[in-house]
């Protein structure tokens, strides 16, 4: 008998798991709620370790396709106190080992989607709750499951079958800000801000 794995969100998380789980030969289904890959933008940059991201994605059988969307020359550091008082300061060189590169969020959950069979991901399906049987979703439909994984984010809708615990705001709020074709329209602030975190 072959067992339903159900992962609930295709975000970063539940896309690597789905990828890991097809490798060993286990195929997963993935419920997402929004209705498409482009349905949403999925933000800015993100920076993968070694020994975290990068190892995940090399027990995904996917490290080529990752260093041929990554950059390199992201690794770059600055961190300044609110004055503009510079308190640290990393420039990588070009040819810096791989520790820690800059990848965009949207090419990266494409790379895992594409890795993955047609069908693996049902979208627009938002999930609401379960019980033993059935997965239920906010368009009224259910699905059958034997396993259930919430990689539905933050504010999952199924870790509260698991605890009570919710989470709680810090109190701080981060801001991302985009300025497309920066290095010609704005190149004096493309050199402020350098070639990864600022
Ligand atoms: C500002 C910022 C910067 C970050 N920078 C880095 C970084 O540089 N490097 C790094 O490794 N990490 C970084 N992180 C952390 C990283 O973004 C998260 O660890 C990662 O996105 C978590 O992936 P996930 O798949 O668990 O959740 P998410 O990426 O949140 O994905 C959850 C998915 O579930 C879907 N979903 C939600 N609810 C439902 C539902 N009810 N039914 C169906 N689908 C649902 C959502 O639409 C989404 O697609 C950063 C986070 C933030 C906020």
């Amino acid at each position: 008998m072959t067992m339903t794995v159900s992962i609930i969100g295709a975000g970063l998380g539940g896309l690597a798991l789905a990828r890991v789980l097809h490798v060993h030969g286990i195929d997963a289904v993935v419920y997402e709620r929004e209705s498409s890959r482009g349905a949403r933008g999925q933000g800015g940059m993100l920076d993968l370790h070694s020994g975290t991201g990068q190892r995940a994605l090399r027990e995904a059988g996917l490290v080529d396709q990752f260093h041929a969307v990554a950059r390199r020359q992201g690794q770059d550091l600055r961190l300044l106190e609110p004055d503009g008082t510079l308190l640290l300061q990393e420039d990588t060189p070009d040819d810096a080992p791989l520790e820690r590169p800059e990848v965009d969020r949207a090419d990266l959950r494409n790379l895992l989607l594409d890795s993955l069979p047609d069908h693996t991901v049902r979208w627009g399906h938002a999930f609401t709750s379960a019980d033993q049987d059935l997965l239920y979703f906010a368009d009224g439909s259910s699905a059958t499951y034997d396993l259930l994984v919430g990689a539905d984010g933050a504010d999952s809708r199924v870790r509260p079958l698991l605890t009570d615990a919710r989470p709680a705001h810090t109190g701080q709020n981060a801001v991302e800000l985009g300025i497309p074709d920066i290095d010609r329209t704005h190149p004096g602030l493309a050199a402020m801000v350098g070639r990864g975190n600022y």
